[in-house]
């Protein structure tokens, strides 16, 4: 009995290909097809739903209907029993539709004569295209296998919307991925970049969907997937021990290429006429509309994993590989799930923009996009399922949103807005080699934060006065393996060229917390944050920070080196780094190495402790930067990571600014210069803000520098210094909103923030 339903559903499918491959308008394939279906399940109808827009359902084809209706009967999501499936994604299978809960009666369709209803989800890689329905006069309920074989029907209708059959008949009909789609994400790294997509791990296209050999198709199949296994034992082979993030993904990859069920279901897709592909994307339809309703994290991270696997499968099935023959388009912009700092860096300058549907705005491959300079959405969900190769793109790292394939009035604003920035750009060349000095005479020093060779080049064209924070740790970051000392004398003794007599305030490494080398072993800490991480762990396990220093010794070679330890919370941590720093000097001296001209060395005031450190701490210090990131994410309490709780603090809340205010006096109490090299002093209001604190250095992204002097060269930080002490003294809870005012005030200034 099974036996003749999956001939007669692979009959069908023979057929649905025949049509598919017919020449003639998208409408009379579509009418062809629903004919085919209601034939071959022996109902009296047969109708295809399409999305005409994101909540509206409209007939585009029907046998048995009244065919006046078609393109004319329209529901919107959730509405009657079609809105149903369409809304929950899960089949309707009722004998008697009219007493079944949420039925609508449409007259114009003549539907009230038809008592069974069974409809499904047009579904592909887990997103709803439509709702294909049948119906009979007959009360019957349609059993198992007769819902089975309609599924895969929709699956090859959704596949045949994949590939354009019917595009041409109107929006309901144009096929997915011709759509405008506007994604909402966060932003990673400012700026707007227009192109077209590339994706990182592309999509293998499959155009096959259909076997008359199940036999042989089960056969392929079975080879892939054990091609798949032995992949993956490699894999975890090659992997280590210690590394147990990356193990636990490919645990779950085993235990999934070794799933029986997984195995099962295919191998019965297959036996009903679709291609060893098909069913492959069939079961990782699925999964994927499972993802979106498991509220789970571990059990969405393991669906995402067989995600993962079934695009493996897919790549070894259809020989595509990596390689899917497409072009890197001249303006790519890069469309990924994730992807690392290494593989980041290996595209390069020649990126325009990247939109990752995952990362995190701290993370190592945000870091590399900034340090390139190059816009970055990241948290754009579903990106990669409806981005193609070549799509036209335009990511906005602003306001963190994206367009795909963006509509004419869409590209207008989006160009003006890129045109206002062009001429913005423009006008803060034109200040480049002028102070930042404000209308009341204030010299603020203007540095750029660097951590890469590729940050260089934009110490000359920003106008930044030399490099106020140096992340060594990026070099560690982006490679497989420890940097060997050499190779450290090397890039910094480059970095110091570039820097061509420009000071440059390295900073030694800062790793732990979410910096995690993948070569150490990792700790597992409840806190990271508050963990084992930059000074204690150099203090803790010297090793590495004495050959750190070593080499910033040997790259200087005569010249002046400038080294600041991050993260120090209490005076004796910086007094034992800085003794470091003097016993390494003495041993290169000895071992006949050039001593740097002078060696200065500082501290990062990174934890509200040492703004209340004793005053011997301030004068020992050559000189202090405050890394405002970390220091507002521990004096608020607010993860500076987490998207939830950091956005609550503005940075310009009065408690913070009176810290910032006390750091500064405590320095010049001690004479010790003091500068501001978190995120916050690239924000033009803040950085304002910061000057009128007492603050006469900042070190900003090199592209901050321009708008940041701009303002800085219209006001009067006396004035801005008395706003804000009337804020505070009222009792509001950040000073922004006087600021923004004032500024209104002073010529039609608003600040840009
Ligand atoms: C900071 O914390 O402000 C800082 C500059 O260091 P990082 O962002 O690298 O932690
Ligand atoms: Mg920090």
């Amino acid at each position: 009995m099974a036996h003749g339903f999956e001939s007669e559903s692979r009959k069908l499918l023979g057929r649905l290909r025949d049509t598919l491959a017919e020449e003639g308008p998208a409408q009379a394939r579509l009418d062809r097809i629903t004919h085919l279906i209601a034939d071959s399940m022996r109902t009296e109808v047969c109708s295809i739903y399409l999305f005409r827009d994101s909540d509206t359902l409209e007939l585009c084809a029907t046998e048995g209907l009244n065919p006046e209706a078609v393109h004319k009967t329209r529901m919107r999501i959730g509405e009657g029993l079609v809105g149903r499936v369409a809304k929950t994604a899960q089949p309707v299978n009722t004998e008697d539709a009219p007493s079944t809960k949420g039925f609508r009666f449409m007259p114009e369709t003549g539907e009230e004569i038809y008592s069974s209803f069974l409809g499904l989800p047009v579904q592909r890689l887990g997103e709803t295209l439509g709702v294909l329905v049948v119906q009979s006069k007959e009360k019957r309920s349609f059993s198992d296998d007769e819902v089975y074989a309609l599924e895969v029907v929709a699956m090859v209708l959704a596949e045949m919307a994949e590939l354009g059959a019917f595009v041409g008949e109107g929006a309901a009909l144009a096929a997915p991925h011709q759509r405008m789609e506007m994604f909402p994400g966060s932003v990673g790294q400012e700026g707007a970049a227009e192109g077209h997509v590339w994706l990182h791990e592309p999509r293998v296209v499959v155009t096959n969907m259909v076997t008359d050999d199940p036999e042989a198709e089960t056969a392929r199949l079975e080879e892939a997937v054990e091609r798949l296994r032995v992949g993956v034992d490699q894999m975890l082979s090659r992997v280590r021990a210690t590394d147990k993030d990356q193990r636990d993904v490919l645990e779950a990859y085993r235990m999934f290429a070794n799933s029986r069920g997984w195995m099962r279901r295919m191998q019965e897709d297959i036996s009903r006429g679709l291609s060893a592909e098909a069913a492959v994307e069939k079961e990782q339809s699925t999964a994927r509309a499972r993802m979106q309703t498991v509220p789970d994290a571990y059990l969405r991270e393991r669906l995402h994993d067989l995600d993962d696997l079934s695009n493996r499968l897919l790549r070894i099935l259809s020989g595509q590989g990596n390689e899917t023959g497409a072009e890197m388009p001249a303006d790519p912009i890069l469309v990924a799930r994730n992807i690392g700092p290494g593989e980041l860096l290996d595209y390069g300058r020649s990126l325009r923009g990247i939109v990752l549907e995952e990362g995190s705005v701290g993370s190592h491959a945000a870091i590399v996009a900034r340090a390139l300079a190059i816009p970055l959405v990241v948290h754009a969900a579903r990106i990669t399922t409806e981005a193609l190769n070549g799509d036209h793109i335009m990511v906005d790292g602003e306001q963190g949103v994206v367009h795909l394939r963006p509509e004419d009035s869409v590209v207008s604003a989006f160009r003006d807005k890129m045109a206002m920035q062009a001429e913005a750009q423009k006008r803060y060349v034109s200040l480049r080699d002028l102070p930042a000095q404000s209308l009341d005479g204030e010299i603020v020093e203007l540095h750029m934060n660097a951590g890469l060779m590729a940050d260089l080049p934009s110490l000359v064209g920003s106008g930044a006065e030399g490099v106020g924070l140096f992340r060594t740790e990026l070099q560690f970051l982006v490679q497989n393996q420890m940097p060997k000392r050499g190779e450290l004398v090397q890039i910094y003794d480059r970095v110091l060229d570039a820097a061509n007599g420009k000071r440059v305030q390295f900073r030694t490494l800062d790793i732990g917390s979410d910096k995690v080398l993948p070569y150490m072993k990792p700790t597992d800490e409840p806190n990271p944050a508050l963990g084992w991480r930059a000074i204690r762990v150099g203090l803790d396990k010297p090793g590495v920070m004495r050959m750190q220093l070593q080499a910033l010794i040997r790259a200087a070679n005569g010249r002046p080196l400038t080294v600041m330890f991050p993260f120090v919370a209490q005076f004796d941590e910086f007094k034992e780094a800085r003794d470091h720093v003097h016993r390494e000097l003495e041993r290169e001296a000895a071992l006949g190495h050039v001593l740097p001209k002078k060696v200065e060395i500082g501290a990062m005031l990174e934890t509200p402790s040492m703004a209340f450190a004793p005053r011997q701490f301030f004068e020992m210090a050559d000189f202090i930067s405050i890394g405002g990131n970390d220091l507002k994410q521990f004096f608020f309490a607010a993860d500076r990571e987490n998207e939830r709780v950091r956005k609550r603090y503005d940075t310009l809340n009065v408690s913070f600014l009176s810290l910032i205010e006390r750091i500064v006096e405590r320095c010049q109490e001690g004479g010790t210069p003091v500068s501001f090299c978190g995120e916050d002093a690239g924000r033009p209001l803040e950085a304002m803000c910061f000057a009128a604190m007492g603050l006469r250095s900042l070190s900003m992204r090199p592209a901050s520098i321009g708008p940041v002097k701009h303002l800085l060269r219209r006001v009067n930080l006396a004035e801005a210094k008395v706003v804000i002490e009337a804020a505070r003294a009222s009792g509001v809870q950040s000073v922004r909103p006087e600021i923004r005012e004032w500024l209104r005030g002073q010529g039609g200034q608003s600040g840009q923030d």
